[in-house]
């Protein structure tokens, strides 16, 4: 059950006013296929409607506000993330199916967003340029306008931070798109955006289909940038709308990581980065690491660790704090499923046994290892975004960066090895928007910037990054003899 709301969950934001849609859309809690409450189902005259209102705000009081007051407003916000960060890892809990655990380490993360880029909001400068004798040169940083942000529902939280965070530090005006299938936390985001002073109408939010709302978002000639996070079919579709009007467009699309675990890497310490990173959030996560490439010396010894690590995770409702919880529907569940049919001839090294007392309506799906499985497998290939691993075998550094680079994706990549001069090599050669060395994700920190190449995308979002893709560039040339 959901608890007390201090908003109507079936309300859009728009211009700062609450309001019902026409329609609306239930929405379901993974864990047990209860449905918690119903949501707003925009439509394109609400898209519209938010739009006129983001330009409003542009020009209006939020077009004039202080870089140094855009900055305040975003820090009062992560203040207030922090005072809610129970409700929203409650709320994160149901809704998307995410252990607490996660959860609440997502609600930090999203005020920790507030706080870096509120921080960052007013250190974005231009430059002055050398040029001819009686000139003077300068560039300005501006907002793109009206900023579109279309989310998808397996990390809400830190995907709203990451982009809305820097787009309104830049002091452009929001129109957000929430999945269908997880937004009570945007919710929570919006009614506390107007606690913490933001003037109407800079950032608005508008549940709905894909389909519906965020077609009408991703073509609205109103819009002067959208950035993107979600499948690469979507992506597609959107850099396509945005082609129309000539907009520029961040996608973030997923991949199919690899961590590579050289012979001579501390085992100790990557073993729990091997197994975690392509587990958490029951690997429905972008840069989750659904390959691990192991050197054949080793290979036994870390496909043995793997397997015992894989046979003790725990699978339960999210409010049980598990190990693992469900995947975000049963349609997506479906989808897995469908996706592991490929599966049928590898061989298991594991599966995570699922407790029988699970909720029959539940998304669970069981987690499973599989290995050795050869580079040009589907499931070596395709992203599954489910619980799943597959180890492969290499015996040189050569045929270990060929097999990592040898997908359509490019998003993270983790080595482990304790060669110094290999880390370099390795750190150059892996075609990828960040590489980890001797670790995987950092940590997941907000100052850096994260992206991809190739099918995971383009553009990138977190850190200072950001800023500047959430900004346009002028040069002002003036003639003064
Ligand atoms: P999706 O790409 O369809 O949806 C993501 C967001 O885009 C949602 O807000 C959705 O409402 C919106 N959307 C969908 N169709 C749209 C359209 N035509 N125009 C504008 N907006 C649209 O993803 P999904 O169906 O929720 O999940 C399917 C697959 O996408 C997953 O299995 C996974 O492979 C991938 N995915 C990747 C990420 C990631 O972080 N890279 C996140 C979620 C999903």
């Amino acid at each position: 059950m959901l608890p007390t709301l201090p908003f109507d969950p079936f309300h859009i934001l728009i211009g700062g006013t609450w309001r019902a849609t026409e329609d609306t859309l239930p929405l379901v809690n993974p864990s047990d296929g209860s449905t918690l409450c119903d949501i707003a189902r925009g439509t394109e005259a609400d898209v519209d409607a938010a739009v006129t209102a983001a330009q409003g705000a542009l020009d209006g009081a939020w077009g004039k506000m202080t870089a140094l007051d855009r900055g305040r407003c975003l820090t009062r916000l992560g203040q207030l993330v922090l005072d809610h960060v129970e409700l929203l890892t409650t709320l994160e809990t149901l809704d998307v199916g995410k252990p607490v655990t996660q959860a609440r380490a997502d609600a930090v993360a999203l005020a920790r967003y507030c706080e870096f880029y509120g921080g960052a909001a007013d250190k974005v400068h231009g430059q002055t340029i050398p040029y001819l004798d009686g000139y003077t040169v300068y560039t300005l940083r501006e907002p793109h306008g009206v900023t579109g942000h279309i989310v998808p529902w397996n990390y809400p939280m830190q995907i709203i931070g990451r982009s809305v965070g820097a787009a309104l530090a830049m002091g452009n005006a929001c129109v957000l798109k929430p999945a269908e299938d997880a937004c009570l936390t945007a919710l929570m985001f919006a009614h506390l955006a107007k606690e913490a002073g933001f003037s109407d109408g800079a950032l608005n939010v508008v549940p709905g289909l894909g389909s519906e709302a965020g077609a009408a978002l991703a073509r609205h000639p109103g819009v002067h940038h959208l950035s993107f996070t979600g499948s690469v079919q979507t992506g597609r579709t959107i850099q396509t709308l945005a082609a129309e009007n000539v907009v520029p467009v961040t996608l973030e699309l997923g991949g199919k990581s690899p961590q590579i675990v050289f012979d001579d890497a501390d085992l100790d310490a990557a073993l729990p980065f091997l197994v975690n990173a392509g587990l958490q959030n029951a690997g429905q996560t972008c840069s989750a690491a659904s390959r691990i490439l192991i050197q054949r010396s080793v290979y036994e010894q870390v496909a043995h660790r793997m397997a015992d690590a894989y046979r003790g995770k725990r699978v339960g409702p999210a409010t049980d704090d598990p190990d693992i919880g469900p995947l975000i529907s049963v349609k997506q569940k479906q989808r897995f499923e469908t996706l592991l049919e490929a599966a049928a001839d590898l061989p298991l090294l594991a599966a995570t046994p699922l407790p029988q007392d699970l909720p029959p309506e539940g998304a669970y799906v069981q987690p499973r290892l599989y290995g050795p499985v050869a580079p040009d497998h589907p499931l070596a290939q395709n992203e599954l975004f489910g619980p799943v691993q597959v180890l492969i075998p290499f015996d040189t550094e050569e045929e270990a960066i060929a097999i990592a680079n040898g997908t359509i994706y490019g998003l993270v990549a983790g080595v482990w090895t304790a060669n110094g001069a290999r880390q370099m090599r390795l750190a150059k050669a892996l075609k990828s928007g960040q590489v980890f060395l001797n670790n995987y994700g950092a940590g997941g920190g907000v100052e850096l910037p994260f992206g991809g190449i190739g099918k995971s995308g383009h553009g990138r979002e977190k850190g200072f990054e950001a800023l500047y893709g959430f900004s346009t560039l002028k040069t002002v040339a003036a003639k003064h003899g």
